[in-house]
């Protein structure tokens, strides 16, 4: 990409201090093929003092050719004027006008309480990154400056942080935060209402310094907390997906995911309590996140009712617990779910991993398999959702020193063998094993499977 040609005196207005800093560049630009525009405008140059001399940035977005000359050249191929524009040297003649470099770094507020449990991530309330969250940014004179996700913290990308700004003007920017979110490509969308899809947004006026401004929403809400949440689950781990969405609705009267008759999509419905537990939250996205990975292979039953002591106690009829006998295909999805949560919210090499789970902690690395010694027979094409949940933290975690199966194994294992059956979930998942990546799991998988009692 060959810059725009700047005319000199196109840069007297520019040195002047204190004038508008918008004006229009004349010139021609060349895209990678080689073609050139003429004519090219630059609506926005922002002018900077570095050790070289006087430096232009430019908005990439601000450039477009002129389309009256019958050629118009894709938004695409101009990207890479976001280039410096370097003029001349030493500057002479007049001050510069002063422009700072300002970046604004999102922080939700968040209020679980399923904290600190002997977990390992998010040990204390407050204010956490808001990773990929959508923002609007306004500057002082309320002009729009920015709009897009925030960085999600994957590779070089900061968490929470826009892009960087330039501006003389550093007092009195607003910051819109809307309660959705970009996350390894993936969508998340926390809605305030149980049926209507109505977004949060959050308004703050902040006065920047140069460099990057620490930016809290305000107040804690469900929304937010729920957001934080769920944009560190997929920060984590992702499935290995791209392209899915994740859809809340907060204020409903139970957690659960349910089919969406517009879409064929489910989406995941939080109660007042629900969407402040790191575990619930995570739990329902463990679901969503088969779902994505299954489509119609996925299923699910919980709707088996043990007697005491296997009963589904806290749930309703056709609910689970964790210490309910059910389905197979029941308990290894619920299993799924509250493993997820412990993934994302746990260290994978330890070896003391608990799960807070309606108010009672569960041992993740011991116990004996529960629904053996516990439950009336017959057990086989039955299952607990406390041994799965077991049975997946043994299959993919150990010392360092322990080769370990991914996360994405289990995913590619479940795959393999789904759909599951009602009542054969541990053996299909076994063949599941045995197919993906040659089966180098698969003794692994029936030593944890027989040591947590899913087989
Ligand atoms: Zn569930």
């Amino acid at each position: 990409m060959v810059p725009p040609v700047l005319e000199p005196g196109m840069l007297a207005n520019a040195k002047r201090p204190g004038l508008p800093f918008q004006f229009l560049v004349t010139g021609h630009i060349q895209d990678s093929a080689g073609r050139k525009f003429e004519s090219a405008q630059a609506a926005s140059l922002f002018f900077h003092r570095d050790e070289r001399g006087f430096t232009v940035f430019q908005r990439a977005s601000a450039i477009e050719p002129n389309s009256s000359r019958g050629t118009k050249a894709s938004p695409a191929s101009l990207e890479h004027t976001s280039s410096q524009l370097t003029i001349g040297g030493g500057g002479g003649g007049g001050t510069p006008p002063l422009y700072w470099k300002v970046k604004i770094c999102v922080l939700l507020k968040v209020n679980f309480s399923d904290i600190n449990y002997r977990e390992d991530n998010w040990l204390s309330n407050g204010e956490k990154p808001g990773r990929g969250v959508y923002v609007k940014v306004f500057n002082t004179t309320y002009s729009y400056v920015w709009d897009g996700y925030t960085g999600d913290g994957v590779g070089t990308d900061e968490d929470g942080c826009t892009p960087v700004f330039y501006t003389h003007l550093l007092t009195n920017w607003t910051i819109f935060v809307e309660s959705r979110a970009k996350v390894r490509g993936n969508e998340i969308f926390v809605y305030h209402h149980p049926e209507n899809e109505w977004l949060t947004t959050w308004a703050r006026t902040v006065d920047l310094v140069p460099g990057p401004n620490p930016v809290s929403v305000l107040w804690e809400s469900k929304e937010s907390t729920t957001l934080a949440a769920a944009t560190f689950a997929l920060y984590q781990d992702a499935g290995s997906m791209t392209n899915k969405s994740y859809e809340f609705h907060t204020g409903a009267l139970s957690n659960q995911n349910d089919w969406d008759p517009n879409t064929s999509e489910t989406k995941i419905y939080l109660t007042d309590e629900g969407s402040r537990r790191k575990t619930t939250i995570v739990h329902e996205m463990g679901h969503r996140l088969l779902r994505h990975r299954l489509g119609l292979n996925y299923r699910n039953d919980t709707s088996y009712n043990a007697w005491p002591p296997c009963d589904t106690v806290d749930k309703g009829p056709l609910g689970h617990s964790m210490r309910s006998k059910e389905y197979s295909v029941g308990a290894f999805n619920e299993a799924f779910g509250y493993f997820y949560a412990a993934y994302v919210w746990n260290n994978h090499h330890e070896t003391n991993a608990k799960l807070m789970q309606l108010g009672e902690v569960i041992d993740l690395e011991t116990g004996a398999p529960y629904l053996k010694n516990n439950c009336t027979g017959p057990n086989s094409g039955y299952g607990n959702q406390m041994d799965w949940m077991r049975f997946f933290w043994r299959f993919i975690t150990n010392s360092y020193s322990d080769v370990t199966p991914w996360f994405s194994d289990v995913l590619g294992i479940i795959s393999l063998g789904s759909p599951v059956g009602q009542f054969t979930a541990s053996d299909d998942l076994e063949s599941g094993a045995n197919l993906w990546a040659g089966g180098i799991w698969l003794a692994r998988f029936r030593g944890k499977a027989t040591l947590s009692g899913i087989d």
